[in-house]
């Protein structure tokens, strides 16, 4: 008998259409290396569930204060507080509560289970020319899982594809090359010590993987550049992009301009989000640097 491993998942967002072509569905799988200031999706940064607390939701019961078992929510000036460090994920808080405010984000499921939900989908993606996508988190953190889920969607001619920050082992990469047919690939700097440094990933081995993997199958790889002002909203910062991309032999790339939709997650979690200040940016406001990639060869979408 098969035996499927297990993934730690976020969710599987039914009928997406801005990872790849077509109608997509989108395994958002969790754990991530980097730690990006700008990350619209802290929940999928460390694996297993997170206690998410809505306050605009919250009737100030305290019920959870009460029944929690081993007093990992206390009261403080009428709200409650969660020590996130001592929870223990038994659910109890969540089921006495009136308001909704509390839930978890993220949970383990098998890969058959998993394509069993994609296969729900197959004549859209048929119909569409779309197909499967694998975001995070980085989903090559949990490659066994990743491989396992990427030859179940080729057994069933799924359009496959990843969105990495290409920090993994280059094995890992090339394993699963002939089962992708699409690398959403993240070039967030010219710099490699800037990746270092402000992501916390390891920049040298990125750049190395893109290079390496356009040198195999640049046809296969969008380069996807997420913009963000006081990082890499430069011209000059751009053009270096812009031309690095290009150096690799890699014809396509995506600007996605910064965005804020991710903002109230943090304090859901209990976290800081250090880039409050930073406002949004229009896709009219990069629409010149669309023109700039064009000099470079690329054909840029925003
Ligand atoms: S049980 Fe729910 S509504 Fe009541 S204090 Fe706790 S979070 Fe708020
Ligand atoms: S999930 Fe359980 S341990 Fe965690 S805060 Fe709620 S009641 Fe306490």
């Amino acid at each position: 008998m098969t035996q499927y491993r297990e993934a730690y998942i976020m969710e599987v967002e039914r009928f997406a259409i801005h990872d790849g072509p077509g109608i997509r569905s989108t395994v958002f799988l969790q754990g991530c290396p980097l730690r990006c200031p700008w990350c619209a999706n802290p929940e999928s940064q460390t694996q297993g569930p997170h206690l998410m607390y809505q306050a605009r939701k919250c009737v100030r019961c305290l019920g959870c204060v009460q029944v929690c078992p081993i007093g990992a929510v206390t009261a403080f000036e009428g709200r409650p507080q969660f020590d996130r460090d001592r929870c223990i994920g038994c659910g109890t808080c969540k089921s006495v509560c009136p308001g909704g405010a509390i839930s978890y984000i993220g949970s383990r499921m098998r890969t058959d289970a998993i394509v069993q939900i994609l296969s729900r989908d197959a004549a859209y993606y048929r119909e569409s020319g779309g197909g499967v996508t694998f975001s995070g988190g980085e989903p090559f953190v949990q490659f066994p899982v990743l491989y396992e889920l990427l030859v179940l969607c080729r057994e069933r001619g799924y359009h496959t594809a990843i969105e990495t920050t290409g920090d993994t082992p280059w094995e890992n990469m090339e394993k699963a090359l002939p089962f992708v047919d699409l690398f959403l690939f993240d070039v967030k700097h010219w710099n490699a010590g800037w990746i270092d440094r402000v992501t916390g990933g390891n920049g040298e081995r990125i750049q190395a993987n893109f290079a390496r993997l356009a040198s195999l199958a640049a046809d296969k790889i969008t380069a996807r550049i997420p913009v963000i002002p006081g990082y890499n909203y430069t011209e000059d910062d751009l053009r270096r992009i812009f031309a690095l991309i290009a150096s690799c032999g890699v014809k396509r790339a995506d600007l996605l301009p910064y965005h804020t939709l991710g903002v109230d997650k943090y304090s859901e979690l209990g976290r800081k989000y250090s880039l409050r200040s930073v406002k949004m940016l229009s896709k009219k406001e990069l629409s010149g640097y669309r023109d700039m990639g064009r000099e470079y060869g690329l054909q840029v979408e925003i």
